[in-house]
C-alpha cells in the first residue's frame, strides 16, 4: 500500500515537472521548484532520471543575476515519437508526431467501399505502415474517430458511416503492438487541438468548436480539459433537433442540426430548390445543368447567388439555435466554427450570431465570443496526438 502510494506520488511528481519544463523552459532546477512547490531535493531527482531518460537536456547557464548562475533545463522535443490517426475521413491518415506536436510522416490511405471489419484493417495496415518510420522511442498512439467513443475504455461504441459498433480499439491494438492507446471522437480532438496549439489556453472561457462537414459535431474543453462525456458523446450536438418536423436525419429523428446546417445538407437542400424549379438560377452552378456538388454550392455561394446564400443562412441559423443551447448550459464561452473556410464560415457565423442573440440574455449573448478556427487537415491528428502527449507524459 505505502509502496503503490510512493510510487504514484513519484508518478505524479515526475508529470509535474515535465509539465513545467515543457511549458516554461529553459528553465533552472530552482524555479521549477517555485514553479512546483516541490522541494530542491525531490528536483534534482526527477530531473536526473528525466535526463537519464533523454526527455530533459541541460542547455548552459543562465546570464548572471549576481549570484551563482543557474543551469537552464529544456525538453528534448525530438526525445520520443507519436502515432496521431484520423478515421474521420474518407482517407484514413495517420502521421508521427514529436513533443511539440510537429508532424514528421504523414500517410493516407484511400477508405474506398470498405466499412467494418475491411475499414479496420486499414486501420492497421495505417498503423504498422507508421511504427517502422519511427526514428525515436515510440509514446503511444492516439486515434479520433467519428461517433461515439468511450474514452476511458478506449471503445467505439458506434460509428454509423463505417458501419462499425463496439470495437474495443485500445485493447485490440495494445495486444498488437505494445503501445498504449488513447481514443475520442474526431470533433473532441480538433477542439484539443485548437486549444493546444492556437493560443486558446490564456483564454478562461469554455472553448467549443463546432465543426461543419460532412456531419455536424462539436468539441468542448473546460478548465483546460476535453470533456469526453461519461462514458460518451459531450458535444454530440449534430442530432439535437432544431426543427420541429424537419427533414428526415439518418439517426431516425426529423429536423437535427445535421438536417440543415451539415455541408451535406446545405447541398442537398440547394438541390432541392433545383429539383423544384430546373430554370432556377442555381442551374447554372450544376453539373449537366441538373447536379449540384459542393465544390457548385460554393462556387454559387461567391457568385451571390440568392438561393445558395438562403440555404447557408438558414444554416447559420440552426447553428445559431445550438450555439444558444450551450451558452445556456455552459454561460459565456467562446464558440468557434470549423471546417467550412472562411468564405463560408463568416457567413455562417453572422447569421449564427444574429439568431444567438434572440434566444438567450443579451448580456450572455454579449459575454460570448463567436469566431471561425482554422481547422487544418491535421487538426484530429493533433489532437490525437496531443491526447497522448496528456496522457503520457502529464504535458499539453
Ligand atoms: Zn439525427
Amino acid at each position: 500500500m505505502l509502496k503503490a502510494t510512493q510510487q504514484m506520488t513519484r508518478a505524479h511528481n515526475t508529470q509535474l515537472v515535465m509539465r513545467t519544463i515543457h511549458s516554461n523552459g529553459p528553465i533552472s532546477r530552482a524555479d521549477v521548484a517555485r514553479a512546483t512547490e516541490l522541494t530542491p531535493p525531490t528536483i534534482s531527482e526527477v530531473v536526473y532520471e528525466l535526463i537519464e531518460s533523454g526527455l530533459v537536456e541541460e542547455i548552459g547557464f543562465a546570464p548572471s543575476s549576481g549570484g551563482r548562475r543557474a543551469m537552464l533545463l529544456r525538453l528534448v522535443d525530438g526525445a520520443r515519437q507519436l502515432i496521431g490517426v484520423d478515421l474521420s475521413r474518407r482517407d484514413f491518415r495517420g502521421a508521427l508526431a514529436n513533443l511539440r506536436g510537429q508532424i514528421s510522416h504523414r500517410i493516407e490511405l484511400p477508405l474506398g467501399e470498405r466499412d467494418g471489419e475491411a475499414a479496420l484493417g486499414l486501420v492497421y495496415e495505417l498503423v504498422e505502415a507508421l511504427i517502422p518510420a519511427a526514428s525515436k522511442p515510440l509514446l503511444g498512439i492516439g486515434i479520433g474517430a467519428p461517433g461515439l467513443v468511450d474514452s476511458s475504455n478506449g471503445i467505439l461504441r458506434q460509428s454509423v458511416n463505417l458501419n462499425w459498433r463496439y470495437i474495443p480499439f485500445r485493447s485490440l491494438l495494445e495486444d498488437r503492438y505494445g503501445l498504449p492507446v488513447y481514443m475520442a471522437n474526431d470533433c473532441q480532438l480538433a477542439a484539443l487541438a485548437a486549444y493546444t496549439y492556437q493560443n486558446h489556453r490564456e483564454n478562461p472561457m469554455p472553448l467549443v468548436v463546432i465543426n461543419v462537414g460532412w456531419g455536424v459535431g462539436a468539441g468542448i474543453v473546460l478548465h483546460g480539459e476535453l470533456m469526453h462525456g461519461d462514458p460518451v458523446g459531450a458535444g454530440e450536438i449534430g442530432h439535437v433537433v432544431v426543427v420541429e418536423g424537419g427533414p428526415l436525419c439518418a439517426c431516425g429523428n426529423h429536423g437535427c442540426l445535421e438536417t440543415i446546417a451539415s455541408t451535406r445538407a446545405i447541398v442537398a437542400r440547394a438541390q432541392a430548390i433545383l429539383d423544384a424549379n430546373p430554370e432556377s438560377s442555381l442551374r447554372q452552378f450544376a453539373q449537366d445543368s441538373r447536379r449540384l456538388t459542393l465544390e457548385a454550392i460554393l462556387a454559387g455561394f461567391e457568385a451571390g447567388n440568392e438561393d445558395v446564400r438562403r440555404v447557408v443562412r438558414e444554416a447559420g441559423r440552426a447553428l445559431g439555435i445550438a450555439a444558444s443551447y450551450l451558452v445556456g448550459v455552459l454561460g459565456s464561452c467562446k464558440i468557434m466554427i470549423g471546417g467550412s473556410g472562411d468564405l463560408l464560415g463568416q457567413f455562417l457565423l453572422d447569421a449564427m450570431q444574429e439568431e444567438l442573440v434572440k434566444r438567450t440574455l443579451p448580456a450572455l449573448a454579449r459575454a460570448t465570443e463567436l469566431g471561425i478556427v482554422e481547422t487544418s487537415s491535421d487538426m484530429v491528428i493533433l489532437g490525437a496526438s496531443a491526447m497522448v502527449l496528456q496522457h503520457e507524459l502529464g504535458v499539453l
